[in-house]
């Protein structure tokens, strides 16, 4: 008996997700998922494949209970499609094309083979508002300037007519048997179990969040999303990555806010950066291991295996840096205004490469994604396109200052300097010796001192900009 299949990609949701929708619609009675780890994509994402291997079993479930079996196949995608038209009657695949510009050449090379064989194949649309290759100026060149990007991207979105018809299955409990091509995903080191206090990667949980989001913070978004004490964000981005919630599902819930404020506003224009990252790594493929900008290309990095060490382990002696590093360490996740402090840290105050510090976001955020993380990283080192410029450099005293003045973020992650008074929080190498003696906060033993002096950093930083300009 032949049998349709759909291509399971980062689409761990059963609602609003059009391939399985059109396999369930489809009229061959038996119905069957593939998934395929190919390990060289998920080099390095450690965190990451955690969260795969635990979408997998969820999904694997949820799919029996829809009578749809998934098979996990580790391998090559191509290899893989090869041996399976040879060893299984299929004659009709689904799947929802990547949002990641590598795995979008993968699927183009699975058509060639899908197309030789006569199989018909569907694609459906991404996880983005719109299609990638859509939006372009009216010259037909890509935009490189976000607020010109998404005005137009916005209302595109707006006018077409999302016919959104959210189908909701019954998801039974039922027990299915560990499957061991799962099993052997999940990470080497025992690191990931703490993840599991943190984070559940099912769809329902993305949706309660998502509801809580829009019931209790998108109001105040606008102040409280730059305190990192404060869960002031939607904390959906590993959902999203993955697809236990799509971007359609987040905007539409947006669009029925009947009183739309100012947090509505900010909160869709982070859609839109998420939506203008992925146009640029379409459009500028090269950038996800050069410089947008070609004129850093002969800036002079420092390679300093020592002091990365210490910025991945949250020992830089700057207490905001290293709260964050930590957060990231322990919950695979990090507040958006400590990213873009860490990263500034990185590559001004230590001038190492923005390549070093996108490999280890890669290899420990539960919410990698290729586009969001290059042009994040070259949007802070002013490589990239619209972004901060080189010279503006963040001084993380005062970004502490400013963001978590009564130090609660910084407490909770660097737990050592709990007993430390406020005047200190930011700068603890100032405490006179007595201080650090009654309360137990020695710089150099029990918290670092500071990797480099601050001003020091800041004007070397200036002087190799200074030397590229000439
Ligand atoms: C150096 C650096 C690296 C980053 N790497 C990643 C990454 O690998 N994956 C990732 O999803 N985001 C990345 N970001 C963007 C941002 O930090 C995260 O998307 C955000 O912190 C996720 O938390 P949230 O879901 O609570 O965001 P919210 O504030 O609730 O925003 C909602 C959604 O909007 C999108 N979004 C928010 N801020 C941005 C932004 N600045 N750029 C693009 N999209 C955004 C995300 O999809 C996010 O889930 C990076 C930022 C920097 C500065």
């Amino acid at each position: 008996m032949s049998c349709s299949y759909l291509w399971l990609k980062d689409d761990f949701r059963i609602s609003n997700n059009q391939a399985l929708q059109a396999l369930i619609d489809d009229e061959n009675k038996r119905k069957c998922a593939i998934y395929i780890y190919n390990r060289d994509s998920y080099l390095p994402r450690e965190a990451q494949q955690w969260w795969l291997a635990k979408s997998l079993e969820i999904f694997k479930k949820k799919l029996e209970n829809l009578n749809i079996s998934l098979d996990v196949i580790h391998g090559i995608e191509t290899k893989i499609f090869k041996k399976l038209i040879n060893s299984k009657p299929f004659n009709r695949i689904y799947w929802n094309k990547s949002c990641d510009i590598n795995e979008n050449i993968i699927e183009e090379n699975v058509k060639k083979i899908l197309n030789e064989s006569n199989i018909i194949f569907k694609e459906f649309k991404a996880n983005l508002l719109n299609p990638v290759e859509k939006i372009k100026k009216d010259d037909g060149t890509p935009f490189k300037v976000f607020t010109h990007y998404w005005k137009k991207a916005e209302q595109i979105y707006l006018k077409n007519n999302h016919n959104y018809n959210e189908k909701i299955y019954k998801n039974y409990n039922k027990n299915s048997k560990k499957d061991v091509n799962i099993q052997s995903i999940y990470p080497k080191k025992n690191w990931y179990k703490k993840f599991e206090k943190y984070w559940e990667p099912s769809e329902e949980n993305a949706k309660k969040i998502l509801n809580d989001f829009i019931k209790n913070s998108i109001e105040k978004y606008a102040i409280n999303r730059d305190i990192p004490s404060i869960e002031g964000t939607s904390k959906l981005s590993p959902y999203l990555k993955f697809g236990q919630i799509s971007v359609h599902q987040i905007m539409q819930k947006c669009l029925e806010i009947k009183n739309k404020k100012i947090g509505y506003r900010k909160y869709i224009n982070e859609i839109g950066w998420r939506e203008f990252s992925h146009s640029l790594l379409h459009n500028f493929s090269t950038m996800q291991s050069n410089n947008l900008r070609k004129d850093f290309d002969n800036f002079k990095w420092n390679k300093n295996e020592k002091l990365l060490i210490k910025w991945k382990k949250g020992l830089t002696g700057y207490p905001i840096v290293d709260a964050g590093m930590r957060e990231l360490y322990e919950t695979g996740w990090m507040h958006n205004r400590v990213r873009m402090i860490v990263a500034s840290f990185l590559v001004k105050h230590l001038r190492i490469h923005w390549l070093e510090g996108e490999k280890y976001f890669r290899d420990t955020l539960l919410d990698f994604n290729l586009a969001n993380n290059v042009a994040g990283w070259q949007w802070v080192a002013g490589t990239g396109a619209d972004a901060a410029p080189y010279f503006r450099i963040f001084n993380p005293i005062l970004q502490g200052e400013k963001f978590d003045a009564k130090g609660y973020y910084i407490k909770k992650w660097c737990p050592e300097l709990k007993n430390i008074p406020d005047n200190f929080l930011h700068k603890p190498w100032e405490m006179p010796k007595e201080l650090q003696n009654k309360i137990n906060v020695i710089i150099g033993k029990n918290y670092p001192f500071p990797i480099v002096n601050h001003e020091e950093a800041r004007n070397s930083a200036l002087k190799a900009f200074k030397e590229l300009r000439r």
